[in-house]
């Protein structure tokens, strides 16, 4: 009786159990498989028995397995991940490993498939919608639904423009192979520091040995070029390597970039991938023939075959932390990857969170320090403008002094970079006459004003409408008023200060796909642009020898959240978008605008006093028992229906056991009290490190029942408190 234990990939299904298919022996754990389950087929995974728990079924009632997939099995050390982030996290095991089988179509044997692309002819009749298809497919290739996708229109118009010849199909061989990185094709020559740094990297390669390392060196010190060598090494051993960046945006740079070293592009992970090339990915992942895979955290989880190193590149962004489906920080379980598949891990950042360096402190993880910026670059200047002091006019933004330095800049030929992190026109719109303001019929937050696409839009759930000319409350007409900055208000203010400065704004509006970004980074190259007016999507990775002069606009904007990590969020922000001045010959200068500048953030930064700011913030998380001293774990209960959500809080929070060492605050309205229609209520579980908050979580919600309708969701060490 060939009984095997199978998770299927439907997170509300426990493990089953089946029967290996007839005349075939039972698939060794990790095997993906095809089973049946009542009238459908579901994909799965075989695991060892003796590790999960199924309901007992008679032998003579299994059922057969459907299908055996020709695909190397999941390997043990995924295997154990996939459990440890589902114990962790408190996730459903399936839900984890849906990330590892992130392509279903990946499962089938090599094959080719039908694309689509524009041939050049427009069709005689040329309706808005062709026109408009036409022109946003121009360059690109893909299914149909992928095409309409990308134009905007239904999938009807492009089979139209098929069938008028404008589009034609392509055969793609969705199996070709990847180019392999070549270690020797252009290694630079490392300064000493450097060539220290990358020594132990390769060592540790060498060692096929879990080594948790913090690589820590100001921006521009050649953190990326030091990596490399480890990653060379990786190559050489005929191991695959794993490089994690926080946003897609960064990744078309970044290619380019390892293209320049190791002479062909990486492998690229990320959501923007056509289903085509996430199945050639996806494939060339498992058989290990992709040496280098670079993508954004959900490549964390994909069953390479032979991993050799891992590394999470400005590992201190907040971008690494999932916050929805599966609550996890790629970082954190970056490291756990690195430590079951005994491998070595680089966390690189030039602003290490205080998780990251309390763990190099007490010795779990390796500092290694790199000195200084590379070559003769200097860091930049940073000095406070105090508004009080030094206001800008009546309804702007920019003090006089930033606009001296910017005038004086352009006449230089040199970039300037304004950074003020708010999409849009104005955060706030409200009516002149009765005071009206408008809010998001979905969530508890402002509509946002967006000139540029002349609408209102909410930055939480993505409802949109058009700004209306009266005022929906008292009817007066064009009595609306914006009040406060966003980008795009700071770039009209640029636009009426220096008519013929060529100005961009880059926000996640302008900049959303790779291809944005590499435009971008061409036309600031290309010496295109004078002024960047960007949000934190500009703050990061970049590297423009001639940008020298940041302008940070509004500096306290990041503290007025106030939850525990906002002074070092603010801080790390800052020195990023500081890091972008000043990284070639010319040296760098920085503004950063401020009510307050006698804040600690504000001193640190002006002061260059880093160890010193590091030092009170961790002193303070220490003094409150706050991560990483103490423990946090958020409980969010959601419900359309207002009265369900409040009340399965209180049950909640009347359940809450009396635990040592463990503290629950709530049940309370979370800030944002409703988000996408539903109401939302939150409780806070605050413990001592020792406490295994996890199981205590899980015994306590396993043991209560609530409404269909009600969501519970628990962030184990939550980075937001909204
Ligand atoms: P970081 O990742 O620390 O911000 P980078 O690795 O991006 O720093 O280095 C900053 C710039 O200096 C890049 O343009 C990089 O190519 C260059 N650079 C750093 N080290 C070297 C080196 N040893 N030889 C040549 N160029 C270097
Ligand atoms: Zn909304």
């Amino acid at each position: 009786m060939h009984r095997v234990r199978v998770i299927l990939l439907n997170a509300a299904l426990g493990p089953l159990d089946y029967r290996a298919p007839k005349g075939m022996a039972a698939p060794p754990p990790g095997t993906i498989v095809l089973a049946p389950l009542g009238p459908r087929q579901m994909t799965g995974v075989v695991w060892e028995a003796d590790r999960l728990e199924a309901g007992e079924v008679d032998d003579k009632r299994l059922r057969p397995l459907l299908h055996v997939y020709d695909l190397p099995p999941i390997a043990e050390p995924l295997r154990r991940l996939i459990e440890w982030t589902a114990d962790y996290y408190l996730a459903p095991i399936a839900a984890v490993l849906r990330m590892t089988i992130a392509s279903a179509s990946a499962l089938d044997g090599a094959r080719t498939i039908t694309e689509y692309r524009a041939t050049g002819l427009i069709p005689d009749r040329l309706t808005l919608q062709r026109a408009q298809a036409l022109e946003r497919i121009a360059d690109r290739q893909g299914l149909v639904r992928e095409l309409a996708l990308a134009a905007d229109v239904s999938d009807g118009v492009i089979r139209g423009l098929v069938k008028a010849g404008a589009i034609e199909a392509v055969q793609v061989s969705v199996d070709d192979p990847f180019p392999d990185p070549d270690p020797d094709h252009a290694p630079p020559a490392l300064e000493p520091d450097q060539q220290a740094a990358a020594a132990r990297f390769v060592e540790a390669v060498r060692a096929h040995a879990f080594a948790p390392f913090l690589l820590d060196g100001v921006t521009g010190s050649g953190k990326t070029e030091v990596y490399f060598e480890a990653v060379a090494e990786a190559i050489r051993q005929g191991r695959q390597t794993l490089v994690l960046l926080p946003e897609i945006a960064l990744t078309e740079p970044f290619l380019k970039r390892f293209a320049a070293r190791f002479g062909c592009e990486p492998v690229a992970w990320h959501s923007g991938l056509r289903q085509s090339q996430r199945r050639r990915a996806w494939r060339a992942i498992a058989t290990g023939e992709a040496k280098v895979v670079v993508g954004a955290r959900s490549a964390l989880f994909l069953p390479y075959r032979a991993l050799g190193l891992i590394v999470v590149d400005e590992a201190h962004e907040v971008s690494f932390k999932q916050e929805d489906g599966v609550q996890y920080h790629a970082r954190d379980v970056a490291v756990m990857r690195a430590k079951m598949e005994q491998v070595p891990a680089i966390l690189a950042s030039a602003t290490p969170a205080i998780e990251t360096r309390h763990m190099a402190e007490i010795g779990v993880y390796k500092e290694v320090k790199l000195p200084g910026r590379y070559g003769a670059a200097e860091m930049p200047d940073i000095a406070a403008i105090d508004l009080l002091a030094d206001p800008p006019p009546r309804g702007r933004w920019l003090a006089p002094t930033l606009v001296r330095e910017m005038e004086a800049n352009l006449e230089r030929g040199e970039q300037t970079l304004l950074f003020l992190n708010r999409r849009g026109y104005a955060p706030l719109t409200l009516c002149r006459h009765c005071g009206h303001r408008f809010q998001c019929p979905n969530c508890t937050a402002w509509m946002v004003e967006h000139r540029l696409m002349s609408r209102l839009a909410c930055h939480h759930c993505g409802h949109v409408m058009p700004p209306p000319r009266a005022c929906p409350e008292c009817k007066e007409e064009d009595s609306l008023v914006a009040c406060g900055p966003g980008v795009e208000r700071i770039a009209d203010e640029v636009a009426a200060l220096f008519p013929e400065a060529r100005t961009t704004i880059v926000t996640s509006d302008t900049i959303w796909s790779p291809a944005k970004a590499a435009e971008f980074v061409g036309r600031m190259e290309a010496g295109a642009i004078d002024i960047v007016v960007g949000t934190q999507l500009v703050t990061k990775g970049y590297h423009f020898p001639n940008l020298t002069l940041v302008g940070v606009v509004d500096a306290d904007l990041g503290l007025a959240g106030g939850d525990l990590r906002a002074a070092e969020r603010s801080f790390q922000q800052i020195c990023q978008v500081s890091g972008r001045a000043g990284r070639g010959e010319k040296p760098g200068r920085v503004f950063v605008q401020t009510h307050d500048p006698a804040a600690p953030v504000i001193h640190a930064l002006v002061t260059g006093d880093v160890e010193g700011f590091y030092a009170a913030e961790t002193e303070a998380r220490r003094g409150a028992a706050m991560p990483p001293f103490g423990r946090l774990a958020g409980i969010i209960i959601s419900s359309e229906d207002l009265g369900e959500a409040t009340e399965t809080a209180r049950l909640i929070g009347r359940t809450a056991p009396r635990v040592d060492a463990m503290a629950v605050f709530g049940p309370a309205p979370a800030p944002l009290a409703m988000l996408r229609g539903r109401h939302r209520q939150r409780l806070l579980v605050h413990a001592a490190r020792s406490l295994d908050v996890q199981d205590v979580i899980r015994d306590w919600l396993g043991k209560l029942d609530w409404p269909r309708g009600v969501r519970v969701a628990v962030d184990v060490d939550p980075y937001s408190f909204l």
